[in-house]
This record gives C-alpha cells, structure tokens and sequence, in this order.
C-alpha cells in the first residue's frame, strides 16, 4: 500500500491524519494555537512576510495553525485543492458570494435549500445589485430555463430539507459549465463522507461544519472548498479582508469531529433506513421521505452518487398537524428541535418552525404538509428512538 504518499490515504486515514505537523513537543493529539497575532525574528522577516513574498503567519483573521490543520483536512476529504474555514455556515455561503459576483451577476438557486440561505439570496444579497431564481431541485429543464445571460452559479443541496430531494450533481454540473456557470453544493447533509460534489464536477462545496462535521452539536463554523483561484485566492481574499473567520477552538472541536465523521454517517444512515422502513409500513403514515427506499423518487441517483443514504428522513401523518404535533408531545427522549447533524435524534414539524414563515400556498408548492415531521436520526439505540417514536404513533 502507498502509505508513503499521504495524498493517497483513504478517506479514513486522511479524516484522521491529514494536515497535523507536529510541533518540537511531539504532541499526539493536534494543538489548538489560541494567538491572535504571530511574531517575525526580524523587520526584513515580517516585511517578507506581509508583501507575500515568504509564506507564514501574520494574523490570525488570515492564517491560524489549529484552523488550517482543519482546512487542510477538510480539502482533503472532499478532493480539492482548498479550503477556507468559516465563522458560521452562512459565513461560508456569504463568503463564496462575495468572492465570486458582483453587482449585475444572476444566481439560480434550487427552491429547496436551508431557509437562511434563502434571505441571504433574496433580501441581502439583492441589495447589492445580484438578483437570484428559484427551481425545483430535480427539474433539470427547469434549471436550464432559469439560466440568463448574466447568471453566474448556480447554487444547491441535495439530499434537500426536509423532504430528501436528490439531484444528479454531474447531470447539473455539465448543463452549469455549458453556460460558463459554476456549480456551488452546500454539502452538509452528506458531507464528503458519502458524497463529494467536487468529484462529480460541481466547482465549490460549502459546509455548515455546525452539523455532522462537529457531530455532537457544539459549535458554529462553516467552510468553503474548491480550487486555488476561486477559493485559495477569491474567497479567502474576502475572509482575510471582511473577516468572518472560525476561532481556532472551534477548529479543533471540528477537526475531531472529523476524525470519526465516516463512522458516525454510516451508523447514522444505518438507523435511519431501519426508521425509515418501520415507518413505512406504519398504518398512520402516509407517505416517508428516504432516498434508502425504493420508493424514492431518485432512489437510483442516491445509490450512485451517495455512498449512503444519510441521517435526515421525514414523513406524512395521516392525521395531518394534530396527529404531528401528539407524535412529537409524546416523545419522552428525542429532542424537539429544529437542529440536525448531532449524536441526538431530533424532531421538527416543519410546516410551523422551519417552513413556518411560508405562505399556505408556497407550503404546499415545497410539499411541506402540515402532517409532515422530520428527524435526523442521531447515534441511540435505534430501537430506543423507534419506541419514543411509536409512543404517539401507535396511539393515532
Ligand atoms: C445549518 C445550515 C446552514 C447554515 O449554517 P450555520 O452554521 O447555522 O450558519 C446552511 N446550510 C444548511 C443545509 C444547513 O443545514
């Protein structure tokens, strides 16, 4: 095996290794560097080193070891050639906007993405002159006639929330470079674990590192990841400058976050399948989102493009928000929260918390029906979970 070139680790290894260079004190475990600024041995030293002359540290809004450790790590992960870690996972998305448009550029952004990125779309970022559409995820026609001569990304998750979409990312990524688009993937759901955008031609991966990357719900960051000029340089030319940067302690929350992040999507989807076809079979659900079923409308695009199927599945009551809201009254142990991507399993009716801010109208346009719950499916027992779960259901 070719261990000696640690490019060509496997993803496991490199979750684990990749990027630590261990200091003079021979530290196991990756140190966090908690310095705002760093010191040059002489004036020729740092006026070098603030021309761009020789590389090194300045600043910690620039540069920080523990951060880039993660960033090195993370591009690794999703096969590019750079990372530039964030505040937050809007930082990320913000950060890629102004990196890469300007006042009179287009975005075609699918309909279905995290709801903070849409305000971010259409009443931030509209102000500065960018104008954004929205389509139907897995409407590929719908894409390509949303697309104008000024459009410049095209921006998207897939699977969606909370319903589970999936789009084919190469089909997307070959109609983006056909139109001199890039393909921006916000890639918290799967993380690079079981699903890398990159490989699939899309130009840059986000990440709200809050999620799965972190796994156990403790800090906010995000991170951007593409190539050297579009993140190496635009992106992180704009994080040097604006500053939405992540803390180095958040950074190593994340890094080892990232050393189990395999392990954890897998048992998270391997619950969340056994969920999935308990529920489907259940007298009170209608009808249950998971690209593990068969049922799946892009079933086939899931198993090709994912390694797994992922933690985050929902599904319809037949009773509607009554029957929705006594399921989640009568968990005892599930949390009754809209976040995700954590070691707990919890439980969100979207159509009043997520959603609640949508017309009656644009609900039913999403699918989100009022009878609709979501859960991202955490590391319990699975059949501790299923039982919180059939103590409202059961008794419909
Ligand atoms: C949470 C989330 C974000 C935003 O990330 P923050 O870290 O909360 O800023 C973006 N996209 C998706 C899909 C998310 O779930």
């Amino acid at each position: 095996m070719p261990i000696d070139d640690p490019t060509l680790w496997e993803f496991a290894t490199q979750a684990i290794r990749t990027g630590h260079a261990r200091t003079a004190e021979g530290e196991h475990s990756e140190p966090i560097f908690p310095t705002s600024s760093f010191v040059f041995s002489s004036a020729a030293e740092a006026a070098a080193r603030f021309s761009g002359d020789e590389p090194g540290n300045i600043y910690a809004r620039f540069t920080n070891p523990t951060v880039r450790t993660f960033e090195e790590r993370l591009a690794a992960l999703e096969g590019g050639e750079s990372c530039v870690a964030t505040a937050s996972g809007m930082a990320a998305i913000l950060a890629t906007c102004m990196g890469l448009l300007e006042a009179g550029d287009h975005i075609v952004s699918s309909r279905s993405v995290f709801g903070t990125t849409t305000v971010l779309f259409n009443k931030y970022l509209s102000r500065f002159g960018i104008k954004t559409s929205f389509v139907e995820l897995s409407d590929l026609g719908a894409w390509e006639q949303a697309i104008l001569p000024e459009t410049r990304l095209l921006f998207l998750e897939t699977p969606s929330n909370p319903l589970t979409e999936i789009t084919d990312l190469q089909a997307l990524a070959a109609l983006a470079h056909a139109h001199d688009c890039l393909l921006v993937v916000d890639n918290c759901f799967c993380t690079p674990a079981l699903q890398r955008p990159l490989e699939l031609g899309a130009d840059i991966v986000v990440h709200s590192a809050t999620k799965y990357l972190d796994g156990q719900g403790r800090c906010v960051g995000g991170a951007v990841v593409g190539d050297s000029k579009l993140v190496g340089e635009e992106v992180f030319g704009v994080l040097r400058t604006a500053g939405p940067t992540m803390s180095p302690f958040n950074a190593w929350v994340f890094l080892k976050g990232l050393e189990t992040l395999q392990l954890r999507m897998l048992a998270h989807s391997q619950s969340a399948q056994v969920l999935a076809e308990w529920l489907e079979l259940h007298p009170q659900v209608a009808r249950v989102h998971y690209p593990g079923l068969a049922s799946h409308p892009q079933h086939e695009i899931a198993l090709q493009q994912q390694q797994a199927a992922g933690g985050i599945l929902s599904f319809e009551l037949k009773g509607g928000q009554p029957a929705a809201w006594s399921v989640i009254d009568a968990t005892n142990m599930l949390s009754i929260t809209a976040n995700l991507g954590d070691t707990k399993t919890t439980i969100t009716h979207p159509a009043t918390t997520t959603h609640g801010r949508l017309s009656d109208e644009e609900k039913a346009a999403s699918g989100i029906s009022a009878g609709l719950l979501r859960i991202a499916v955490g590391l319990e027992s699975v059949a501790d979970i299923q039982a919180d779960l059939a103590r409202g259901l059961d008794v419909l």
